[in-house]
């Protein structure tokens, strides 16, 4: 048995600007006044990978994360004390809350059931998550003076905003009930805030704000804009090139007739790497700043671009993807969080210092230049 060799270059490559994920924290902190930041990073932060980002944000200064599933925390204690970790779903069952407490990681309690799971695995240190209108998770106002919640060693009283990057009276009334519920249950620390939320102002800030969109450098609300720089960075390898003669189709279900003949590339990004059709119709790729149209659907790992102001492309040759997040979100139909979430695990991910290290070895096919 020999061991397998090491893989050649992929074609696809995330570049996470660690730089300006660090000036995004900083700057959502500080506009997080009086109270202070903490990161969402679950969903491998948002699609980028926590090895890449959650140092940065600890160089940066965060003490708080918060994961979503039970899955993800073992990545996380890697880089993060387990006190500063918590799992926004909760504990459902007995294992879970057994992990919790083997890890010491805080649970958020979404539920008289979770809190009363809390307490037979031993309780402890939680977080308390309240339900002020979105009815996705939390306890309702009219439970908290239930003996399971009264029961509980409380570190952070919680609520989520439903519609924070909307001029809504929700917003209003979600944190007028929060701060209704506040005297009704014992607890040491309140967080409220999403990105979006942070823009609506010190009201809404509490002890404890949780950006996560906006850290990896989606825009939730033009308040937000001039504090936010793009942190991924994604592109794609051209893998063939040729030439369709006149009344060619390209891809699946030949959506792109050519009228004349003309050059295209075919590029190695597709569904898997969250390139979904809907970029179709008006998208585009980018080569040195060019901009070069899709040419009909994208077709499974695949999409074909119009090489006309690319003459000199080569295969192996690098093309970006528009990735400035609102205004990607505005071509491809996806929301900002999908297009991050999306990114898939083909991409090589690699941070600004890499790439500035590498740019040379990391070409794909670079034998062909
Ligand atoms: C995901 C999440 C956040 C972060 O929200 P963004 O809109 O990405 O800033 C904060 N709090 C909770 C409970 C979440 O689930």
């Amino acid at each position: 048995m020999t061991d397998t060799p090491a893989p050649p270059p992929p074609t696809l490559r995330l570049t996470i600007d660690t730089a300006a994920l660090a000036d995004n924290w900083r700057a959502l902190d500080a506009l997080s006044r009086p109270g202070r930041a903490g990161a969402a990073v679950k969903a491998d932060c948002y699609g980028l990978g926590i090895e890449h980002c959650v140092p940065a944000l600890l160089d940066a200064g965060c003490e708080q994360f918060f994961v979503a599933h039970w899955s993800e925390v073992a990545d996380l204690l890697a880089f993060v004390p387990p006190q500063q970790v918590a799992v926004l779903h909760g504990a459902n069952t007995a294992e879970e809350a057994a992990y919790a407490k083997a890890t010491g990681v805080i649970p958020v309690i979404n539920s008289l059931h979770q809190a009363r799971v809390w307490s037979e695995a031993g309780g402890g240190t939680c977080h308390l998550m309240i339900d002020t209108g979105i009815n996705r998770l939390g306890v309702a106002p009219a439970e908290l003076s239930d003996p399971a919640i009264q029961q509980l060693d409380v570190e952070v009283l919680m609520s989520h905003l439903s519609s924070a990057e909307e001029n809504t009276p929700a917003n209003a009334e979600q944190l007028a009930t929060f701060r209704a519920a506040m005297p009704l249950v014992a607890h040491r620390a309140t967080s409220f805030a999403n990105s979006a939320g942070i823009a609506l102002g010190a009201d809404f800030h509490c002890d404890l704000t949780r950006p996560g969109l906006a850290l990896y450098g989606g825009v939730p609300t033009p308040d937000l804009a001039g504090h936010i720089r793009q942190v991924a960075f994604p592109q794609a390898a051209i893998i063939h090139i040729h030439d369709l003669s006149a009344g060619e189709t390209v891809g699946y279900n030949r959506e792109f007739t050519a009228s004349s003949p003309m050059r295209v590339g075919t590029v190695s990004i597709g569904y898997a790497d969250g390139f979904l059709r809907s970029w179709g119709a008006k998208g585009y790729l980018t080569r040195q700043g060019r901009k070069l149209r899709l040419l009909g659907k994208v077709s499974m790992d695949m999409v074909v671009v119009d090489l006309a102001d690319a003459p000199g492309a080569m295969i192996g040759d690098w093309l970006d993807v528009p990735y400035h997040l609102p205004e990607a979100a505005q071509h491809s139909g996806l929301s900002q969080y999908e297009l991050l979430t999306a990114l898939g695990n083909r991409f090589a991910r690699i941070t600004s210092a890499d790439c500035a290290n590498n740019a040379a070895s990391a070409k794909p096919n670079a034998a062909q230049h």
